[in-house]
C-alpha cells in the first residue's frame, strides 16, 4: 500500500514514516526542503528506505502544493503545522499555515480518488482549552472541544490555530464525504529521530539545561512512539472514526522535575516554580477510546528517561558542570 506523510520531517512524522516503512508502506514524504539535509538525511537513513521512500516538496501556503504527494495514496497522514510559542506575526506563521494549511491537505486528498482515509495529527490543544474547570476528579474526554474565544483573549496563538484547523477539518471532510480520524495528543516526549530539537522535547532540555526556575503549569504527556503507532492503528482499523485524545498522564512541571531527579540524581534542576501561585491543578483524560487502537502506554518515566538519553546523544543537553 502506498501512503503520504505530510511535513514528514518533523519529529512525530519522522516515527510516523519509521514505523510505516516497517510495515512494509511505500511513503509518498512531503518536506519543504528536500535538499535539506537536516531535513532529509534521517529519513532516508531508515530501513526500507531506499526501496519505498519517495520525497515531494511541498508547502501548507501554496495552493495544490500537495497533489503530487497525494495522488495514488491509499492513506494521507497530515501533521504538518508549525508548533512554536513565540509567534511575532501569528496569522502568517502559525494560523494561516494550520488552517489553511490542513484544508489545502484535504483538497489533494478529495480530489484523488484512490485516498480512502486521512488521519489529522490535531492536538489536546484543540480539545481541552476552554472555561470548564480542570481539577483532579474531571475527565478530559473525546466530547470535549476548546474554545477560539478563549485562545484569542488569552493570545493563545498555537492552541488557536489548533483548533481552528481541527474544526475546519471536520466541516470540510463532512461536506466532501471524506474519512477523517483525528489524533489528538498532548505534549510529546520520547527519542528524537531529526536532528534539530522542536518545541515539546525542548520543554525536557530546558529544565535540564539549567534553568532557575519551572513553568507553573500542567500538561498531558505521552510516547512519541504511542503517538506515531496510533496514527498507523487509525488508518489500519477499518472501525477507527471521530478524535482519539492521547496522554499518559498529566503532571504539573513540578512533578516533571520531581520524575527528572529520581532518574538522574546529579541534575541541578530548578528547584523554584515561575511564579508564586497555586500550582495549575492536574485532571484526568480518558485512555478508554484509544485502548481501541491497541495502544497500551509507555509510562512517562520511561519516556522522560529516552527523551533525556536521545538529548544528551544529540548534544541538547549535557556540556555544562551541572550535567
Ligand atoms: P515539528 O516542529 O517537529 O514538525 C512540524 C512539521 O510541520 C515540520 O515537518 C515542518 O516542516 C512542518 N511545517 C511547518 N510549517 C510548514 C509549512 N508552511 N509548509 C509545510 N510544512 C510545514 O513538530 P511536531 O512533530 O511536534 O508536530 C507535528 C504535528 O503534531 C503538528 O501538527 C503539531 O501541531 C502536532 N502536535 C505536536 C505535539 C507535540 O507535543 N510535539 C502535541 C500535539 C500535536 P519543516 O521541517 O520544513 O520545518
Amino acid at each position: 500500500k502506498t501512503v503520504c506523510v505530510t511535513g514528514a520531517s518533523g519529529y512525530i512524522a519522522s516515527w510516523i514514516v519509521k514505523f510505516l516503512l516497517e510495515r512494509g508502506y511505500t511513503v509518498k514524504a512531503s518536506v519543504r526542503d528536500p535538499k535539506d539535509p537536516k531535513k532529509t538525511d534521517h529519513l532516508l537513513k531508515l530501513d526500507g528506505a531506499k526501496e519505498r521512500l519517495h520525497l515531494f516538496k511541498a508547502n501548507l501556503l501554496e495552493d495544490g502544493s500537495f497533489d503530487a504527494a497525494v495522488d495514488g495514496c491509499d492513506g494521507v497522514f497530515h501533521t504538518a503545522s508549525p508548533f512554536f510559542i513565540n509567534a511575532t506575526n501569528p496569522q502568517a506563521e502559525l494560523l494561516d499555515p494550520a488552517l489553511k494549511g490542513t484544508l489545502n491537505v484535504l483538497a489533494s486528498c478529495s480530489k484523488a480518488s484512490s485516498v480512502k482515509r486521512v488521519v489529522v495529527t490535531s492536538s489536546m490543544a484543540a480539545v481541552s482549552y476552554n472555561r470548564r474547570s480542570r481539577t483532579p476528579d474531571v475527565l478530559v474526554d473525546e466530547t470535549w472541544y476548546s474554545d477560539p474565544d478563549l485562545c484569542q483573549e488569552t493570545k493563545s496563538w498555537y492552541v488557536l490555530s489548533k483548533t481552528l484547523a481541527e474544526e475546519a477539518a471536520w466541516k470540510f471532510t463532512k461536506d466532501k464525504g471524506l474519512d477523517m480520524v483525528t489524533i489528538n495528543p498532548a505534549m510529546v516526549i520520547g527519542p528524537l529521530l531529526q536532528p534539530t530539537l522542536n518545541t515539546s522535547a525542548e520543554a525536557i532540555a530546558n529544565l535540564v539545561n539549567g534553568s532557575q526556575t519551572y513553568p507553573n503549569l500542567t500538561f498531558g504527556w505521552v510516547n512519541v512512539k504511542d503517538v506515531a503507532n496510533a496514527h498507523i492503528q487509525a488508518f489500519e482499523i477499518p472501525s477507527a472514526n471521530g478524535r482519539y485524545c492521547m496522554v499518559e498522564r498529566v503532571a504539573h512541571y513540578s512533578d516533571i522535575v520531581e520524575l527528572l531527579h529520581k532518574l538522574y540524581p546529579s541534575f541541578h534542576l530548578p528547584q523554584k516554580c515561575a511564579d508564586d501561585k497555586p500550582f495549575v491543578p492536574i485532571y484526568q483524560v480518558s485512555k478508554e477510546k484509544v485502548k481501541s487502537l491497541g495502544i497500551d502506554y509507555i509510562p512517562i518515566e520511561q519516556s522522560i528517561k529516552e527523551t533525556v538519553e536521545s538529548l544528551k546523544e544529540k548534544n541538547f543537553i549535557g556540556g555544562g558542570s551541572s550535567n
